[in-house]
């Protein structure tokens, strides 16, 4: 009997249910976001393991939490998720298709590599992908609640109305960053707690995971107002001069000014989770090469006297 509850299948099944129902409940998700959910949590449980799993969970319970934060407050003013913040499978799959990717690559890791630390690499790149949806999310729920007016990301020196495409403010980017400190927190006390879960090949890298997470959420999330600011369908609020993806703001429709018609905030997450991720494989791969190479200059220094 617990031979079976301890199968990945199993377990994953139970968890992905109870998970599901929970979540439902809260209305964090409608039934398309759901069953996407069940997809990439049982995915990431199955490939990736309880740590890559405890990430995912971290954000989804995270930006469930920060989208309900001031609803009301935000759907008033127009910056609210729509269909009470329940998200479909377009938001599930916008940020939770990057992180299902890298963590089928780290499991199928033996096959297309012959290096061991490909795993840890592709694990980097899991962190990068989920650390900068994280803080995207986190950052855009709550920077709303910034004090000052924010600044457009592509012209800093310009202030712009709340809610804008690309608007970012200093509340946002700390928010930002914190989320990438708890995400390598979670990844770390795994590492120290739980080795064998993490798939390092030496303590040292675990020194990795902080500065990783950190930066990857935080250049990812200002990757994801570039792109959202460069490419992403606007619609302006003739009430307010707001800039932004809705159709409704200042409870008025919005009128269409530009950018790619086609281009969703799904796609601009598929682009900057897929920047965090390849970043965060680069952090991992290349501060470890340099780590390796201080060692060496260290041990020859030491060794010629
Ligand atoms: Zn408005």
């Amino acid at each position: 009997m617990q031979q079976l509850l301890t199968h990945p299948v199993v377990s994953g099944l139970i968890l992905m249910a109870i998970i599901g129902a929970l979540t439902y409940r809260l209305r964090f998700v409608d039934v398309s976001g759901l069953i996407s959910a069940f997809i990439v949590g049982f995915t990431v449980w199955y490939t990736g393991g309880p740590a890559a799993f405890t990430l995912l969970l971290f954000f989804f319970v995270s930006s469930g939490i920060a989208t309900k934060f001031k609803y009301k407050a935000k759907a008033k003013q127009g910056f609210a998720q729509e269909q009470k913040g329940k998200r479909s499978w377009k938001n599930v799959f916008g940020s939770g298709l990057i992180p299902m990717i890298f963590s089928v690559a780290m499991y199928l890791s033996p096959l297309f590599s012959s290096d061991p630390n490909m795993a840890f690499y592709m694990f980097g790149g899991f962190i990068g992908a989920v650390a900068t949806t994280s803080a995207d999310t986190l950052a855009s729920e709550v920077g709303i609640f910034s004090k000052g007016k924010p600044r457009l990301i592509t012209n800093l020196r310009r202030k712009v109305p709340r809610g804008t495409i690309g608007a970012v403010s200093l509340l946002g980017e700390g928010i930002a960053a914190a989320a990438g400190l708890l995400i390598g927190l979670i990844v770390v006390i795994y590492g120290v707690l739980a080795p064998e879960l993490v798939p390092t090949t030496d303590p040292s890298q675990l020194l990795l995971i902080i500065p990783l997470s950190v930066l990857t959420a935080f250049i990812g999330c200002n990757i994801d107002s570039l792109l959202g600011a460069a490419f992403q369908n606007k619609f302006v609020c003739e009430i307010c001069g707001a800039v932004t993806d809705k159709h409704f703001h200042c409870s008025y429709e919005t009128k269409y000014i530009g950018g790619f018609k086609r281009f969703t905030n799904m796609h601009v997450n598929f682009g900057s989770s897929g920047a965090g991720a390849a970043f965060g494989i680069v952090l991992g791969a290349g501060l470890f090469v340099w780590i390796l190479g201080g060692l060496f200059f260290w041990i020859l220094a030491s060794s010629s006297n």
